[in-house]
């Protein structure tokens, strides 16, 4: 179902009054967390004064470390339904596990499916029997083979409303957090219908390289960016050295919109 062969057309995800997968590329930007109501719509004012599309904030968050921030939870999600009523921006966050999928899908646009649960099975078939949008993200170590077979389980439910996001790879490269692997746009353009948008944040780990590496994926061919922006990154509880600060985002934007290649 995933395959271009099944549907020559290129797959449009409508939210709100976005669409994702063209004609233009989209911004959806925000937090790692959400930390507070002063910071969440602070961001989310400045996002959407930027021309961001979609506010992103993590509630519930999959932490390497156990004794590490692990997310407001539904307090997260209440402040993210907040920020979209102040700025009219839908609103995306990761679902971490099938008993909280409910929750989250009561507050959010589109179901963040992150890197870690690519290959959760159970609830890959779970948000496929949603009727909501999933953005699916790459696993740490997953071929792009692996990730759309992962997109199959949730098309293979009945919910046809897949986005794929790039975020980086494992690989010897210790650098960057991870390595940004823009081949899979063209891959995933040419192998799949579905819309393909690209996390230069965690593909890289470090603010410094995120608007090259947005460019990139633009001009790669992709239909849209995932950003992480942070009032105060130094004060971030999660992913502050890749966020980018209000007024570097807004920057960053400006640059984006004079650089989109035609498509
Ligand atoms: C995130 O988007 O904050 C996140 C945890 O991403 P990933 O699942 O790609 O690591
Ligand atoms: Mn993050």
């Amino acid at each position: 179902l995933a395959g271009r062969s099944f549907h020559p057309e290129p797959t449009r995800i409508r939210v709100g009054d976005v669409s994702i997968g063209g004609p233009d590329p989209v911004v959806i930007a925000g937090p790692c967390s959400v930390e507070s109501e002063e910071q969440i719509l602070e961001t989310a004012r400045s996002v959407k004064d930027a021309g961001g599309a979609l506010l992103r904030g993590g509630a519930f968050k999959p932490r390497s470390s156990p004794y590490s921030f692990q997310g407001l939870g539904e307090e997260g999600l209440k402040l993210l339904a907040k920020a979209r009523e102040m700025t009219g921006l839908p609103v995306i966050s990761e679902v971490m596990d099938p008993e909280n999928l409910d929750r989250v899908a009561e507050y959010v646009d589109i179901l963040q499916m992150g890197a870690r649960n690519m290959q959760n099975f159970h609830l890959l078939k779970k948000v496929g029997r949603m009727n909501k949008p999933v953005l699916l993200k790459r696993g740490l170590s997953a071929t792009i083979e692996e990730w759309l077979m992962s997109a199959e389980y949730i098309l293979s439910e009945g919910n046809p409303n897949v986005i794929l996001c790039e975020r980086g790879i494992r690989t010897f490269e210790t650098h960057t957090r991870n390595t940004l692997d823009l081949n899979a746009v063209p891959a995933v353009k040419h192998l799949s219908h579905l819309p393909i948008i690209v996390d230069p944040s965690h593909g890289t780990g470090k603010w410094r390289y995120v608007e090259a590496m947005s460019k990139a994926a633009l001009a790669a061919g992709a239909d849209g960016l995932m950003v992480e922006v942070h009032p105060r990154p130094e004060e971030a509880v999660s992913d502050g050295p890749q966020s980018l600060t209000l007024s570097n985002f807004s920057a960053m934007m400006e640059e984006l919109a004079a650089f989109r290649p035609r498509k």
